[in-house]
Protein backbone atom coordinates (compact mmCIF):
# COMPACT_ATOMS: atom_id res chain seq x y z
CA UNK A 1 0.00 0.00 0.00
CA UNK A 2 1.02 3.38 -1.11
CA UNK A 3 2.34 5.63 2.16
CA UNK A 4 -0.24 7.92 0.72
CA UNK A 5 -2.94 5.76 2.60
CA UNK A 6 -0.82 4.99 6.05
CA UNK A 7 -0.84 6.51 9.18
CA UNK A 8 0.84 9.98 9.71
CA UNK A 9 3.26 8.60 11.82
CA UNK A 10 4.11 5.59 9.07
CA UNK A 11 3.98 8.29 6.22
CA UNK A 12 6.62 10.75 8.28
CA UNK A 13 8.88 7.59 9.12
CA UNK A 14 9.42 6.26 5.48
CA UNK A 15 9.91 9.63 3.89
CA UNK A 16 12.63 10.97 6.41
CA UNK A 17 14.26 7.90 6.00
CA UNK A 18 14.43 8.56 2.48
CA UNK A 19 16.01 12.07 3.22
CA UNK A 20 19.67 12.18 1.92
CA UNK A 21 20.97 13.79 5.73
CA UNK A 22 18.72 11.40 6.88
CA UNK A 23 21.64 10.23 9.27
CA UNK A 24 22.73 13.33 10.66
CA UNK A 25 19.35 14.38 11.36
CA UNK A 26 19.02 14.01 15.81
CA UNK A 27 16.82 11.08 16.79
CA UNK A 28 15.21 13.85 19.31
CA UNK A 29 14.79 16.21 16.47
CA UNK A 30 12.81 13.57 13.98
CA UNK A 31 9.09 14.36 15.43
CA UNK A 32 9.65 17.66 15.86
CA UNK A 33 10.44 18.44 12.10
CA UNK A 34 8.33 15.90 10.67
CA UNK A 35 5.31 18.00 13.02
CA UNK A 36 6.21 21.10 11.13
CA UNK A 37 6.22 19.59 7.74
CA UNK A 38 2.66 18.22 8.32
CA UNK A 39 1.14 21.21 9.38
CA UNK A 40 2.43 23.16 7.06
CA UNK A 41 0.91 21.15 4.59
CA UNK A 42 -2.56 20.80 6.69
CA UNK A 43 -2.47 24.94 6.99
CA UNK A 44 -1.82 25.29 3.22
CA UNK A 45 -5.05 22.92 2.49
CA UNK A 46 -6.88 25.01 4.79
CA UNK A 47 -5.90 28.77 3.01
CA UNK A 48 -6.57 27.17 -0.68
CA UNK A 49 -9.87 25.46 0.98
CA UNK A 50 -10.70 28.94 1.94
CA UNK A 51 -9.84 30.69 -1.05
CA UNK A 52 -11.72 28.62 -3.64
CA UNK A 53 -14.41 27.27 -1.71
CA UNK A 54 -15.85 24.39 -3.06
CA UNK A 55 -14.04 24.19 -6.16
CA UNK A 56 -12.60 21.55 -8.73
CA UNK A 57 -8.66 20.82 -8.74
CA UNK A 58 -8.87 21.67 -12.31
CA UNK A 59 -9.99 25.34 -11.98
CA UNK A 60 -8.25 26.00 -9.09
CA UNK A 61 -5.27 25.14 -10.80
CA UNK A 62 -6.51 27.71 -13.64
CA UNK A 63 -6.79 30.47 -11.60
CA UNK A 64 -3.39 29.89 -10.22
CA UNK A 65 -2.49 29.89 -14.01
CA UNK A 66 -0.65 26.73 -13.43
CA UNK A 67 -0.35 24.66 -16.89
CA UNK A 68 -0.83 20.75 -16.63
CA UNK A 69 0.06 18.61 -19.00
CA UNK A 70 -0.07 14.80 -19.19
CA UNK A 71 2.81 12.57 -20.38
CA UNK A 72 2.41 9.21 -21.60
CA UNK A 73 5.98 8.21 -21.23
CA UNK A 74 6.56 3.92 -20.42
CA UNK A 75 8.70 2.55 -18.03
CA UNK A 76 9.43 6.45 -16.17
CA UNK A 77 8.85 6.02 -12.38
CA UNK A 78 7.76 9.78 -11.38
CA UNK A 79 4.29 10.06 -11.14
CA UNK A 80 3.97 13.51 -11.31
CA UNK A 81 6.79 16.64 -11.23
CA UNK A 82 6.00 20.58 -10.53
CA UNK A 83 8.29 22.68 -13.17
CA UNK A 84 8.68 26.21 -11.34
CA UNK A 85 10.28 28.29 -13.90
CA UNK A 86 6.99 27.57 -16.09
CA UNK A 87 4.97 26.62 -13.66
CA UNK A 88 3.55 23.61 -14.81
CA UNK A 89 2.57 20.20 -13.57
CA UNK A 90 2.97 17.12 -15.51
CA UNK A 91 1.26 14.11 -14.82
CA UNK A 92 2.43 10.97 -15.95
CA UNK A 93 -0.32 8.75 -17.01
CA UNK A 94 1.52 5.70 -17.48
CA UNK A 95 3.33 5.61 -14.65
CA UNK A 96 0.16 6.60 -12.14
CA UNK A 97 -2.06 3.88 -14.24
CA UNK A 98 0.67 0.65 -14.07
CA UNK A 99 2.66 1.80 -10.46
CA UNK A 100 0.23 3.63 -8.82
CA UNK A 101 -3.35 2.30 -9.75
CA UNK A 102 -2.67 -1.24 -10.00
CA UNK A 103 -0.48 -1.01 -6.66
CA UNK A 104 -3.48 0.59 -4.79
CA UNK A 105 -6.38 -1.21 -6.06
CA UNK A 106 -7.76 -3.20 -2.89
CA UNK A 107 -8.10 0.31 -1.84
CA UNK A 108 -9.03 2.42 -4.54
CA UNK A 109 -12.54 1.98 -5.54
CA UNK A 110 -11.97 3.51 -8.92
CA UNK A 111 -9.26 3.29 -12.03
CA UNK A 112 -11.03 6.49 -13.52
CA UNK A 113 -7.76 8.31 -14.36
CA UNK A 114 -9.88 11.64 -13.56
CA UNK A 115 -10.39 11.22 -10.48
CA UNK A 116 -7.21 9.69 -9.30
CA UNK A 117 -5.15 12.37 -11.01
CA UNK A 118 -6.04 14.74 -8.37
CA UNK A 119 -3.97 13.21 -6.09
CA UNK A 120 -1.09 13.79 -7.87
CA UNK A 121 -2.24 17.52 -8.63
CA UNK A 122 -2.93 18.51 -5.37
CA UNK A 123 0.86 17.14 -4.47
CA UNK A 124 2.24 19.16 -6.72
CA UNK A 125 0.06 22.19 -5.86
CA UNK A 126 1.43 22.30 -2.56
CA UNK A 127 4.85 22.71 -4.29
CA UNK A 128 3.36 25.32 -5.88
CA UNK A 129 2.76 27.20 -3.03
CA UNK A 130 6.19 26.41 -1.67
CA UNK A 131 7.69 28.34 -4.30
CA UNK A 132 5.03 31.01 -5.04
CA UNK A 133 2.77 32.19 -1.59
CA UNK A 134 5.95 33.63 0.21
CA UNK A 135 3.33 32.76 3.69
CA UNK A 136 4.04 29.13 2.84
CA UNK A 137 7.90 29.04 1.69
CA UNK A 138 10.27 26.30 1.13
CA UNK A 139 9.30 23.63 3.83
CA UNK A 140 12.78 21.91 3.87
CA UNK A 141 14.33 25.87 4.62
CA UNK A 142 12.82 25.96 7.75
CA UNK A 143 15.37 22.90 9.47
CA UNK A 144 18.66 22.71 8.45
CA UNK A 145 21.01 20.25 10.04
CA UNK A 146 24.96 20.01 10.57
CA UNK A 147 26.39 17.71 8.26
CA UNK A 148 30.31 18.51 8.70
CA UNK A 149 32.21 20.23 11.15
CA UNK A 150 35.53 21.59 9.65
CA UNK A 151 37.27 23.71 12.53
CA UNK A 152 34.63 25.84 13.80
CA UNK A 153 32.61 25.65 10.58
CA UNK A 154 29.36 23.91 10.28
CA UNK A 155 27.71 22.87 6.88
CA UNK A 156 23.68 23.01 7.21
CA UNK A 157 21.57 21.68 4.58
CA UNK A 158 17.67 21.67 4.41
CA UNK A 159 16.15 17.91 5.17
CA UNK A 160 14.40 17.69 1.34
CA UNK A 161 11.96 15.13 2.37
CA UNK A 162 10.39 17.15 4.96
CA UNK A 163 8.81 19.47 1.80
CA UNK A 164 7.85 16.00 0.85
CA UNK A 165 6.24 14.73 3.90
CA UNK A 166 4.17 18.54 3.64
CA UNK A 167 2.95 18.13 0.10
CA UNK A 168 1.59 14.24 1.32
CA UNK A 169 0.35 16.12 4.03
CA UNK A 170 -1.52 18.87 2.11
CA UNK A 171 -3.36 16.48 -0.19
CA UNK A 172 -4.26 14.11 2.72
CA UNK A 173 -6.11 16.89 3.88
CA UNK A 174 -7.09 18.82 0.59
CA UNK A 175 -8.73 15.99 -1.54
CA UNK A 176 -11.70 14.26 -0.61
CA UNK A 177 -11.00 10.93 -0.14
CA UNK A 178 -14.49 9.39 -0.32
CA UNK A 179 -14.52 9.50 -4.13
CA UNK A 180 -11.16 7.82 -3.95
CA UNK A 181 -12.15 5.02 -1.60
CA UNK A 182 -15.00 2.95 0.11
CA UNK A 183 -12.43 2.69 3.10
CA UNK A 184 -12.94 5.42 5.83
CA UNK A 185 -9.92 7.28 5.76
CA UNK A 186 -8.19 9.62 8.06
CA UNK A 187 -5.98 12.23 7.24
CA UNK A 188 -4.07 11.37 10.48
CA UNK A 189 -4.71 7.56 10.82
CA UNK A 190 -4.71 7.30 6.91
CA UNK A 191 -7.02 3.92 6.23
CA UNK A 192 -8.40 2.15 8.63
CA UNK A 193 -6.89 -0.20 10.17
CA UNK A 194 -3.35 0.90 8.56
CA UNK A 195 -0.13 0.52 9.82
ZN1 LIG B 1 6.87 16.04 -4.15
Amino acid sequence: MNILFTSKEELCRCLLKRDMVYRYIPVSGRKEMSDYAWNKGKQAARKIKDRFPEAPMDKILSELSINVRICEQGAYQIFSEFYQNRKEIVLNRNSIRDNFISANNEVLRTDDFNVIKQLFQAHELFHYLECFDSEIGLTYHQHKVSVKKIWKFNYLVGVLMLSEIGAYSFTRHFVDFTELTAAFFDAEKGISGAV
